[in-house]
């Protein structure tokens, strides 16, 4: 079994048997997180994680994965990551090819939940066409709610873990000890992209890309809503009633949809 939250062959594009050993579902989950930058997303994917055994795949690790390394970043990195820092997004180009170079994750057999991928309609169209290559389906997707002032109060007093990943909160969450991590004891730090300027530019954008996003996966009856305020474990309860999976249930057989049925 992996240590909690190193896909390692999501973080590398090499594929890697990341949990070697771990027996897989009989039929495993696949879904993807959707909603507002800090509303919870990264929180409920580990929670999701634990429940149903299934891989936490963030886009966002892969950038801060990049911006961490000693390898220095492609000037295309480079450039995205200020951007990022700005609280922008990356282009739908940059942010495919990364999901292209790992599409073996997508069919690992312990299922996925892909957490900030998609974020907009054209990034859920070629997920779309990648998982029908593949032949699996999408159970769900996931949306969590929540107001802005629920966000903005959620991303100002974010702190993560440089190791772990793990987030806490200055004042609903606040770390046993000053700057450390509770789970690991790595050091807490706050996003470039968590600071007030960036969190405006970032909640404009998702406000621009979002409904076209939502609409993609109404119109294919796999959106889910939930109301991401309250406590984690709140908005995990709600979760799990939403898409009514427990321990050792299976997901809803939805078969690989075939392009011939959108003419
Ligand atoms: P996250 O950790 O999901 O909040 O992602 C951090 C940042 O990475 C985002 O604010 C974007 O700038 C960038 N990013 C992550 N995923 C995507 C994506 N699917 N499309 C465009 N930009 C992305």
């Amino acid at each position: 079994m992996q240590a909690q939250g190193l896909a390692t062959g999501w973080l590398t594009g090499t594929s890697t048997d990341c949990r070697p050993g771990g027996v897989p579902p009989s039929r495993p989950w696949r879904m993807v997180l959707l909603g507002p930058p800090g509303v919870g997303k990264g929180t409920q994917a580990a929670l999701i994680e634990a429940a149903i055994d299934a891989c936490h795949l963030s886009t966002g690790d892969l950038f801060r994965a990049a911006a961490a390394s000693h390898v220095p970043p492609s000037p295309a990195m480079q450039a995205a990551l200020a951007g990022i820092a700005r609280g922008e997004l990356a282009s739908d180009g940059m942010v495919i090819a990364l999901l292209r170079e790992r599409v073996h994750c997508l069919t690992c057999p312990h299922g996925f939940l892909l957490d900030g991928f998609p974020r907009t309609a054209p990034q859920a169209t070629v997920l779309e066409a990648l998982l029908d290559e593949a032949s699996v389906a999408l159970d769900g997707a996931v949306y969590l709610q929540a107001p802005d002032a629920v966000i903005i109060e959620r991303l100002s007093g974010r702190r993560v873990c440089r190791t772990c990943r793990r987030s806490h909160h200055l004042d609903h969450h606040p770390p046993c000890r000053s700057g450390c991590c509770d789970a690991c004891g790595g050091q807490l730090y706050q996003r470039d992209d968590d600071v007030p300027a960036a969190i405006a530019v970032r909640l404009a954008h998702y406000a621009r890309t979002t409904p076209a996003l939502l609409a993609f996966y109404q119109q294919r009856g796999l959106l889910r809503t939930v109301d991401a305020t309250g406590t984690p474990h709140d908005v995990f309860a709600r979760a799990e009633t939403t898409i009514g999976w427990r321990l050792g249930v299976q997901p809803p057989v939805t078969p690989a949809r075939h392009p011939a049925q959108d003419a």
